[in-house]
């Protein structure tokens, strides 16, 4: 059997696995990023795991095809840009590193267009060639799947569906400009909007608020919870509508961990963003909760060494 090492590095900690071309997992774990920002430990932590992967994949007598590498980063040619959480990983030639390591083949990618990918090769998608994937998280991340390929623009430098403007005098962004879509609709945003109206009603401040809480006090008709997540469902409506119009997406794939609600969580977006739409436009575009969870990054790493 052929087998990826498929990783996912994120700002804490690195997923990762051994993944066959269909897409089964045989064999995944974790390491914890304990030092970030420290010279050369997650460039140590990525030689264990593949030492490690190498190895049960050599006793299984499994073949292993190449490396796939997700980054909380932009990702050009191999080289890790602006990684924002990760600041060793800055400039670095993963692809070149890890290969000179291993004398395997590696691709590395930024981890949301990856986890864009694992979607639409291995979750629920179905087989589609044109979607586009949002996670809702602590950011808003994005991948474009054109003709079943990533499209990121010219050298790399798009697919930056988070920072799409919705308004033009807004609020500022993380990224420098004004009125990104998530600078409203990420989780962190929701969780500030609801703390500030908690505050404003004087209701008392629970001790841990986060997207899992606000979207159980929705679904229990917290009249303040009620509010936040009602403005979250249109400002998502609002920038799913300018993406439909562009692309024209078979689907539009909405995954983070607030998604995991399911259809009480897409729902509404979608009903708004319908409602919203130009009807000849958006008439194929299916909207629709990601799959795979927290697995979609090393699935998505998978499918870029097998593609
Ligand atoms: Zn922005």
């Amino acid at each position: 059997m052929e087998y990826a090492i498929a990783i996912d590095v994120g700002g804490n900690q690195i997923k990762y696995a051994l993944v066959s071309r269909s897409g089964t997992i045989g064999y995944e774990s974790i390491k914890t990023i304990k030092q970030p920002g420290r010279h050369q430990h997650v460039i140590d932590l990525l030689k264990q795991i593949v030492t490690e992967a190498q190895a049960y994949a050599n006793a299984t007598k499994w073949r292993v095809t190449g490396i796939g590498i997700g980054v909380p980063s932009l990702v050009e040619k191999g080289v890790v840009l602006f990684a924002n959480n990760l600041p060793e990983l800055d400039n670095i030639n993963l692809e070149t590193l890890m290969s000179d390591f291993s004398r395997l083949r590696v691709r590395v990618a930024n981890d949301a267009d990856l986890m864009g990918l694992g979607e639409v090769r291995y979750g629920n998608a179905g087989d589609i060639s044109d979607a586009i994937f949002l996670t809702i998280g602590t950011g808003i991340g994005g991948a474009l799947i054109l003709n079943k390929q990533l499209y990121n623009g010219y050298k790399n430098r798009g697919g930056e569906l988070g920072h799409i403007i919705i308004d033009q005098h807004g609020i500022p962004c993380s990224c420098g400009a004004r009125g990104c879509l998530e600078a409203y609709a990420s989780v962190n945003a929701l969780t500030n909007q609801y703390r500030e109206l908690l505050v404003a009603s004087q209701h008392p401040m629970p001790p841990t608020v986060d997207g899992r809480y606000i979207f159980n006090r929705y679904l229990a008709s917290e009249k303040e919870a009620v509010a936040v997540m009602q403005r979250h469902f249109g400002w998502l409506a609002t920038g799913i509508v300018s993406l439909i119009h562009i692309f024209a997406p078979q689907q539009v794939i909405i995954g983070g961990g607030i998604s995991e609600a399911g259809e009480d969580y897409i729902d509404p977006i979608r009903r708004l963003a319908y409602a919203a739409a130009m009807k000849e436009s958006a008439c194929f575009t299916h909207i629709v909760a990601a799959s795979l969870g927290n697995k979609a990054g090393y699935l998505g790493a998978a499918a870029l060494v097998f593609s």
